[in-house]
């Protein structure tokens, strides 16, 4: 995230307290692929991406837009650090069983961790099942990278499905499910959605929100509502300051 003081911005830009900032137009720090710094796995959801699908988030943003859903995930600390090698073989054993179409990447930043995550998404792909990867940088800028950058360019070669570019609050997207704002791209970049994201573009479709109540009175949501219906979704869970946490909203 580059602040500027110009108002001639090169690429989408997003407004703070902090005044004008321009987003995903800075290419990410290649980390070593060996670990993964992540923050919550779901085996099985239904309204992160195309059919029953794992999700994984990962910990560290360094897009950072304004009015993010998900700004604890932003820190490169935190999160747990694992042996990507573990990770991929635990987490396709867990999509398998629970018999889902694929994986969801998100977080996060799946393009600051990229070796590690084009090692799962390709263990995913051996196995059969299908990779999504959310990213608040640009197609364009990830494949200008990707010359230069082989990280980057495994990752885009095991995704099936991109959404890409920034979150912009100024211009939600109310059409098209998973998409948080209308300058963000969904991008079949193999077959396998393809006839998904030409029916989507010409008919739009419709997000969900799930919301899983624990034991010890947890409450973890993922998928996509905006910040006034989720409110009224748990506004009877009680007094602000003694609601459980909720974690891990896809913005
Ligand atoms: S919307 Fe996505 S890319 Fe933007 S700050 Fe949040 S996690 Fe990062």
């Amino acid at each position: 995230m580059t602040l500027l003081a110009s108002p001639r911005l090169r690429g989408e830009h997003g407004t703070s307290e902090l005044g004008t900032v321009e987003l995903g137009t800075v290419e990410p720090v290649e980390r070593p692929g060996d670990t993964l710094r992540w923050s919550r796995f779901l085996p099985s959801t239904a309204a992160e991406g195309p059919g029953l699908r794992s999700a994984l988030w990962v910990q560290g943003c360094s897009v950072r837009c304004p009015g993010c859903f998900n700004p604890h995930l932003w820190a490169a600390i935190g999160g747990t650090i694992d042996r990507t090698a573990d990770l991929a073989d635990r987490f396709v054993t867990d999509a398998v069983t629970a018999g889902v179409e694929g994986i969801t990447l998100l977080g996060g930043e799946p393009f600051d961790q990229a070796a590690a995550l084009a090692t799962i998404a390709d263990a995913f792909r051996a196995a059969g099942l299908t990779v999504m990867t959310f990213t608040g940088y640009r197609l364009e800028l990830l494949t200008e990278w990707a010359a230069t950058r082989p990280d980057i360019a495994r990752l885009l070669a095991a995704t099936d499905l991109l959404i890409d570019g920034p979150y912009l609050r100024a211009q939600p997207d109310a059409v098209r499910p998973w998409l948080g704002s209308t300058n963000q791209g969904i991008r079949a970049l193999t077959p396998a959605y393809a006839d998904e994201v030409a029916r989507i573009e010409r008919e739009g479709g419709l997000d969900r929100l799930e919301i899983r109540i624990h034991p010890d009175g947890q409450v973890d949501v993922n998928g996509w509502a905006d910040a006034a219906a989720l409110e009224e979704l748990l506004h009877d869970l009680g007094p602000r300051q003694d609601r459980p946490t909720t974690k891990a909203r896809r913005a």
